[in-house]
């Protein structure tokens, strides 16, 4: 295992050529650092002996700040301009984030920015309080490693999209780092267990952390990693198992509701008691609260695995649902690697054992797991390693698309399709001597536009006129190892071209993800008819538009009496296009191709005249 092996020949650089690389997991409760010395991944601890930096960062009133434990402590008392929990609100509107209610900070609209939070230092993107907690860690590195960085590895959730990626990248350079590459974390935990020296096949990296669950797949073949599929909840961690606790507590202890502050003094036991028994069969609960009520209870081991065993089993389902959208089964797993301080729960490794019919990879710290293999990444990048070694690949949460006529989406690359990606499609333009397209780039699994997500709009100009269909626009998307996407089109014949990296100033929530997702499975049918009412659509549309053309071009070649009906045909196909009945419209379509069959000829007639006119047939070479 890569972990083992000391400065095999070879294997790193001289000492004096050794660049200084490490690897951040910035995490939403805590964050930490890691580097590979002598061919170790090490996580680097602080002038303490901390090794977690907790995700925290206060405004003083002296204009300085606190991160970490310091702003931790000043939580309650300064709620205001303690900043927790940021990660959430990265490459996010206000209208991204569930509810504001519960959240202590002041949020700032922005209209369609990242959201902002207003403090006494004044008002903070969450790039710039990202930041803050990127460079105490890059301080701490070059304290410990004494020089200057050449660059990091940060990892990130799978499912980030593209705005929080690129606001974890700009945080990373507001803090004077080098990003080497954002790396998914569970392809981190999965380097750091060293599965990229194990046998092919496919992983499982179960996470389960303060106040998020997340499972990923991941296939090793080649060397390569990739990451098949991804699931995971939200609102589902740790913290749930303290909440039962507590409401345990309370019932056995015949509590009224509580104020604030025992609230927090027994959610604070609870969390302690958890993770106490993940050691010990029991466990003695003593608080006094504000009251002066005395609680003295005990808690076995055995009864917290009765409390929380619903919650054990909630984290099956978004297994199960990776499971399935990888194709794959149980018996296809090799081998599951257990990331976040939840796992040390007993009752959850034992769980998973039962649920993949095998022991859980579980000795390497969970917490440190995800630091540890982005340092064994940025290791690679810098330079330290043969980049042969380690290719790492991922893939995107969600299908990207591109609009096309009657507010239908055409999927350009599909989700889970693995990163960096190039895929193009060609395109053509919609009427006679149309010069200019409108590319709509979007993400998700619908077949409608509106139920999409618009990531972004640019327009291709300067087409050269031509008839409708002649055009050929090739749309290229692009993601590359960071997971982010740029666009281009080009037109073919003539060459103009247009781009855009696509660089939304916020995007998806997790949960909205989540959503679209579930909504796609559940509205196929649905979409299938709506798809097929809006291409029946369509196609009226450009019959009734090329028709009118060939009406104002060459309606001499009618009678009048010819041309009266043609055109009643057109304007009953308008009112029929407008309704909702795919099969009417498309005989009204059928129809209409019929009436005008003979005008067709008559017009091909006219132009091939019209071509020869005063040559020699027979001296044309046919
Ligand atoms: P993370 O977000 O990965 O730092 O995980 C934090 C969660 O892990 C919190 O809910 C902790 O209470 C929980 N945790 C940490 N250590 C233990 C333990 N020994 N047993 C049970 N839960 C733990």
């Amino acid at each position: 295992m890569a972990l083992l092996q000391i400065a095999e020949p070879g294997m790193s650089a001289a000492p004096h050529q050794h660049k200084l690389a490490i690897g951040i997991d910035l995490g939403t409760t805590n964050s930490l650092v890691a580097t590979v010395q002598s061919g170790m991944s090490t996580v680097l601890q602080d002038e303490h002996g901390h090794a977690l930096l907790p995700s925290v960062v206060r405004y003083l009133e002296d204009g300085q700040i606190a991160i970490g434990h310091l702003a931790q402590a000043a939580q309650s008392a300064d709620p205001k301009n303690t900043i927790s929990s940021v990660k959430r609100f990265m490459g996010r509107g206000i209208n991204d984030i569930p509810d504001t209610t519960h959240i202590p900070y002041k949020f700032r609209d922005t209209g369609a920015g990242m959201v902002q939070i207003e403090t006494r230092a004044g008002i903070k993107s969450p790039v710039e309080i990202s930041a803050e907690i990127l460079y105490a860690l890059r301080t701490r590195a070059e304290k410990a490693l004494g020089g200057e960085l050449t660059g990091a590895v940060i990892t990130v959730p799978a499912y980030f999209d593209d705005a929080q990626r690129q606001a974890t990248k700009d945080a990373a350079r507001l803090a004077g780092l080098n990003v080497l590459r954002l790396l998914n974390e569970p392809t981190a935990a999965a380097v750091a267990y060293g599965l990229d020296n194990a046998s092919e096949g496919v992983y499982v990296i179960y996470d389960l952390g303060g106040g998020t669950f997340d499972v990923s797949i991941l296939r090793l073949s080649k060397g390569i990693f990739e990451v098949l599929a991804t699931n995971g909840d939200s609102a589902l961690g740790g913290d749930d198992f303290d909440h039962r606790i507590f409401c345990w507590i309370l019932s056995e202890a015949g509590l009224p509701p509580l104020n604030q502050e025992d609230t927090r003094t027994l959610l604070t036991k609870a969390r302690e008691v958890k993770e106490w028994l993940s050691e010990n069969t029991e466990a003695q609960i003593t608080s006094v609260l504000s009251t002066g009520k005395l609680v003295n209870i005990k808690l076995t081991a055995e009864k917290l695995v009765d409390l929380t065993q619903t919650l054990v089993t909630k984290t099956l389902n978004p297994t199960r649902k990776a499971l399935r959208d990888a194709n794959l089964i149980i018996e296809d797993i090799k081998g599951v690697v257990m990331v976040g301080g939840a796992t040390r729960m007993p009752q959850i490794r034992q769980a998973v054992a039962e649920f993949f019919k095998q022991e859980p990879l579980t000795n390497l710290d969970p917490d440190k797991v995800v630091a540890l293999g982005a340092a064994i990444q940025a290791n690679v990048l810098a330079g330290n390693r043969s980049e042969d070694d380690l290719l790492l690949l991922d893939v995107i949460p969600l299908s990207l698309g591109l609009e096309t006529m009657g507010g239908l989406v055409e999927r350009v690359i599909p989700r889970n399709a693995t990163l960096p990606v190039a895929r193009a499609q060609d395109f053509t333009t919609f009427k006679d001597g149309q010069t200019a397209m409108s590319i709509h780039v979007l993400q998700g699994e619908r077949e409608l536009v509106s139920d999409c997500r618009s990531l972004a709009k640019f327009e291709l100009r300067g087409i050269p006129p031509m008839a409708a269909g002649a055009a050929r626009i090739r749309v290229t998307f692009q993601v590359d190892a960071d997971g982010l996407l740029s666009v281009t089109a080009r037109e073919q014949s003539s060459g103009v071209a247009a781009d855009i990296v696509v660089k939304p100033s916020y995007g998806l929530s997790e949960d909205e993800i989540t959503n679209m997702l579930k909504s796609s499975f559940g509205a196929a049918e649905q979409d299938k008819e709506s798809r097929a009412l809006r291409e029946a659509i369509v196609d009226a549309e450009r019959l009734i538009e090329a028709i009118n053309a060939a009406l104002a071009q060459d309606g001499h070649l009618l009678s009048l009496e010819e041309k009266s009906a043609i055109e009643s045909q057109v304007q009953s196909l308008k009112t029929t296009s407008q309704g909702t009945d795919k099969d009417s419209i498309t005989q009204a379509v059928e129809a209409l191709n019929h009436a005008t069959e003979n005008f067709a000829v008559r017009r091909m007639d006219a132009s091939v005249k019209h071509a020869f006119a005063g040559q020699d047939l027979n001296k044309l070479e046919l």
